[in-house]
Order: structure tokens, then sequence, then C-alpha cells
């Protein structure tokens, strides 16, 4: 079993704030021609983040695609089952295309890793990733995300997108799940 934290780890206030200045970070330094979400952890972050990114850039943002694949490599354990499975990602045209990966969370990296291994496979000309979060601490494989939210530790969180076996999705924070006893 278990419980959210008393508190969340990260406020709404706190998303608010940062994905706009990544969004100014992603602009400065990425001129993408399609952003590619990974459903479904990161529904709720490439909302936001596309919002900001055409606040800053306005009429130059009219381009710019969104497409989703779906990706999963959990059942519902809180624990990486370790396979990557990519749907979708076939109906996506990327041949030639600057493309800007966005996911939910880096965690053992394999699935960022796999994705950019699709990606450059797709006739991608270049990929660059971001996620919403990072587990440096949990890494397995050597990947690093161009643009990160937030750096946080070897915690399990769920809110703003992210789940525990599809619970919690909704909430607009992030909070740390933590076993009951
Ligand atoms: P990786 O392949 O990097 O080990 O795991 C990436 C995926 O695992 C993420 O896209 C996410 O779906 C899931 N994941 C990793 N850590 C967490 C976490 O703390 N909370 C939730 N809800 N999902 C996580
Ligand atoms: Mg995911």
């Amino acid at each position: 079993m278990y419980k959210m934290s008393e508190k969340p780890l990260i406020s709404e206030k706190r998303i608010r704030e940062r994905v706009s200045t990544l969004a100014q970070e992603i602009v400065v330094a990425y001129d993408f021609d399609i952003l590619l979400s990974a459903l479904t952890g990161a529904y709720m972050f490439t909302a936001d983040l596309c919002r900001e990114i055409a606040r800053v850039q306005g009429p130059a943002a009219i381009q710019k695609r969104i497409a989703f694949i779906k990706a999963s490599s959990y059942g519902d354990s809180t624990e990486s089952s370790g396979k990557l499975q990519v749907q979708g990602l076939e109906r996506i045209n990327l041949q030639g295309k600057k493309v800007l990966m966005i996911d939910d969370i880096a965690d053992t990296g394999t699935t960022l890793l796999g994705l950019l291994d699709m990606l450059k496979n797709a006739g991608a000309k270049e990929v660059r990733t971001c996620v919403l979060l990072n587990k440096q601490e949990r890494r397995e494989v050597n990947v690093t995300a161009d643009f990160v939210g937030f750096e946080i530790a070897n915690e399990f969180v769920v809110g703003y997108g992210l789940d525990y076996a599809n619970d919690y999705r909704m909430l607009p924070e992030i909070w740390t799940l933590q076993e009951a006893n």
C-alpha cells in the first residue's frame, strides 16, 4: 500500500514558473520542427509547455507541429519492467525533421535512450530531449536529457500527468508516494 506525502514535492506555482523558464531555454537553444510527446505521463506537461513556447515565440510557433506516441515500460508497479513498447510512431513522418522529444521523467534512462534510437531510425535529422523530471541517481544507461524541468531524488512521484497504476494523473501538483505500513 502507498500513501501520498503530506505536502506536494513540487507545487503548482513552482511548476508553472519552471515550465515558463524552460520554454524560454528551449526557444533560445533549439528551433525544432516537431514536438513529439510520450503519452500518457507527459500529457499535462506537454500542454503547458506548448502554450509557453508559443507565448515566447509568437507567430513563429504557428508552423511548429505536435504529435504523440505511446511509450510504456511500466506495468502496475513502481519499478520499470525494463521493456520499452512504443505505439503510433509509424504514423508520424520524421524524415529530415528536427524533433523535440518530451517525456515526463528520466529514471533509469532506458525509455529516453530507446526513443532517441527509434526517432533517428525513423529519419529524424536531429533529436533533442526534454523531461519534466530527472532522477540522475537512478540512471542505468548513458543518456542525458537536453532540457530538464526539475532534478529530483530517488523517490516515486505522481501527479501532473504521472500515475501509479493510472491513479493520480489529474492532480495539478507533484507528490511523493510513500509506502504505508
Ligand atoms: P526509465 O525508462 O527512464 O527507467 O523510465 C521512464 C518512465 O518510467 C517514465 O516515462 C515514467 O513513465 C516511469 N517512471 C519513472 N519514474 C517514475 C516515477 O517516479 N513516477 C512515475 N509515476 N513514473 C515513473
Ligand atoms: Mg512514461
